[in-house]
């Protein structure tokens, strides 16, 4: 039976794997497997910092109209104050208004996203 046609999982390479004898091989060589290594924990650290990145901007933007009074605003807006919702993560559930919605927290402000509104909500506690 012919085995499949693997490629080395080194993203810069990415030769066929034809003489392998270990189904498990994913690399050509230990050059490739260090490089994909290298690669992968860079793109990490990549990512970590964006995140990192925006979600300081993220709470920035907040806190300019928090500290306002200002405590719903549109998204357009908070996009002007380089507000991005991408970057919103690990929201906890709550019952609000007798629906259940998606609160998100940076730092001391916690906010909704009203999808039908188009807005950010920030909770005054
Ligand atoms: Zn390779």
């Amino acid at each position: 039976m012919k085995k499949p046609t693997k490629k080395c999982k080194n993203p810069e390479c990415e030769e066929a794997i034809v003489d392998y004898k270990s189904s498990k091989k994913t690399y050509c060589n230990d050059r490739c497997r260090n490089r994909a290594g290298y690669l992968n924990r860079a793109a990490e650290n990549y990512e970590f910092e964006l995140v990192k990145k925006h979600t300081k901007l993220n709470y920035l933007a907040l806190k300019k109209c928090y500290d306002k009074n200002i405590l719903e605003i549109d998204i357009k807006t908070l996009k002007i104050l380089e507000f991005n919702i991408d970057y919103l993560a690990n929201p906890k559930l709550y019952k609000i208004k007798d629906e259940l919605i998606n609160v998100f927290y940076v730092k001391e402000i916690e906010f909704y996203y009203s999808k039908k509104e188009q807005k950010i909500i920030i909770i005054k506690n």
